[in-house]
């Protein structure tokens, strides 16, 4: 059905709520590039929807969609042209705001001095199109980590600074999602505009939320109409049919005083029995922040190096202090991942270090469930608390 829409006023307020088609979307990729940006979104690579540049419409995965399942990620057609119809990939902000390399430093040798190198170029503008509920979180989440506080990071803070945040509410999650549990999706929150499509077979377009000034600046010398209330009230009944959809769910409050107090479950034994220690967990998680220096010189002794290298804690030697490892087993490099993520992260830094984007499960090469994970420790821990009563 058509909506009733009528026209747009002067200025657009933060808050307004307008209508836009697929070739104002096209003008509004050209709007960013612009004004200097580099837009990241949606694109197929490497057999996957992962975040790339978007240089114009064409670029995104129209038709494409994912089917998620533990250890298990496929691409699948989908019955329209929907260009944001998947949920979460492989890559998050992360990849772009907190780099998985970079180099911190260089200097050269002159005279007999060695002098620090100036950065090569300034920190890249991003606009990110396309992100979900559960990635504004994650990266909300690193910016507590990162900005400010004992761990501030100036290559983190520099590219974050800058960033657009271009949402689209996730109406279609994976089997592997549980944002409805950590409060962080399926409608994004803390966005500059915020999209949600209509990709049916007469019309295809988009209700657009404006949320900061920076997001209204964008829009306006963009074709957009005022939306219409049926226009709201369909996003609205799309984002709370994908929360009823998802099928997984974690207790995230409880999950903090269960993780502290059961460093002794037998459950940790029978985990470790499965896991690969291969870290993939992390890496494609979108809070996950550790990282490594690795200094080097060239041949000559002319010229150093210094570059900051994500890194885990699945990694024997992320925990070695002199002598050893702390973390030797498998086993406790599992519980120290799940146990700082979903409790003593509240503790650090005043939230969960989960975000309920499920990429943990899906990229996992055997599985692990967090989620079923956490269950079977409460099921270990009452009935530990059954034998001792
Ligand atoms: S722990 Fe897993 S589900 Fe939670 S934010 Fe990280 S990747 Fe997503
Ligand atoms: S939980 Fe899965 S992804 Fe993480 S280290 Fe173990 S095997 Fe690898």
């Amino acid at each position: 059905m058509q909506p009733e829409i009528s026209s747009r006023p002067e200025q657009l307020p933060k808050g307004a709520e307008v209508r836009m088609d697929v070739p104002a979307l096209e003008l509004l990729i050209e709007a960013l590039r612009e004004r200097g940006y580099r837009v990241v979104g949606p694109v197929l690579r490497d057999g996957a929807i992962a975040y790339g540049p978007v240089n114009k419409v064409g670029d995104l995965p129209a038709g494409w969609t994912s089917e998620q399942n533990p250890a298990s990620y496929r691409l699948k057609r989908r019955p329209d042209n929907a260009l944001f119809g998947y949920a979460t990939g492989p890559k998050s902000m992360k990849d772009f705001l907190h780099v998985s390399e970079i180099r911190t430093f260089a200097a050269e040798k002159t005279d007999g001095l060695f002098w620090i190198l100036p950065a090569s170029e300034p920190p890249p503008r991003y606009a990110f199109l396309g992100v979900r509920g559960c990635d504004i979180a994650a990266m909300l989440v690193q910016d507590r980590v990162l900005i400010g506080g004992q761990a501030a990071d100036p290559f983190y803070e520099a590219r974050r600074r800058n960033c657009l945040i271009i949402a689209v509410h996730c109406t279609e999650p994976a089997s592997t999602c549980f944002c409805v549990s950590m409060g962080t999706g399926p409608r994004a929150r803390n966005f500059d505009l915020a999209l949600t499509e209509f990709a049916d077979s007469d019309l295809h377009e988009f209700l657009v939320e404006i949320g900061s000034e920076a997001g209204a600046e964008i829009l306006e010398r963009i074709p957009v109409t005022i939306a219409s209330t049926e226009m709201t009230s369909r996003s609205r009944a799309l984002t709370d049919r994908a929360g009823q959809a998802m099928t997984r769910h974690l207790d995230k409050d409880r999950a903090v005083s269960l993780l502290r107090e059961n460093f002794d479950s037998p459950q940790w034994d029978r985990v470790a029995e499965r896991c690969l220690a291969c870290g993939n967990c992390t890496m494609v998680c979108p809070t996950c922040f550790c990282v490594t220096f690795e200094d080097s010189t060239d041949i000559s002794g002319q010229r150093a190096e210094r570059w900051r290298k994500w890194d885990s804690c699945y990694s024997l030697a992320f925990s070695y202090i002199h002598g050893g490892s702390v973390r030797s087993s498998t086993k406790s490099r599992y519980r120290q991942w799940l146990t700082h993520k979903l409790s003593s992260w509240v503790d650090q830094f005043g939230s969960s270090g989960c975000v309920g984007c499920g990429r943990c499960i899906t990229w996992c090469p055997v599985g692990i469930d967090l989620t079923e994970e956490v269950a079977a420790i409460e099921k270990a821990n009452s009935a530990a608390r059954k034998e001792d009563s």
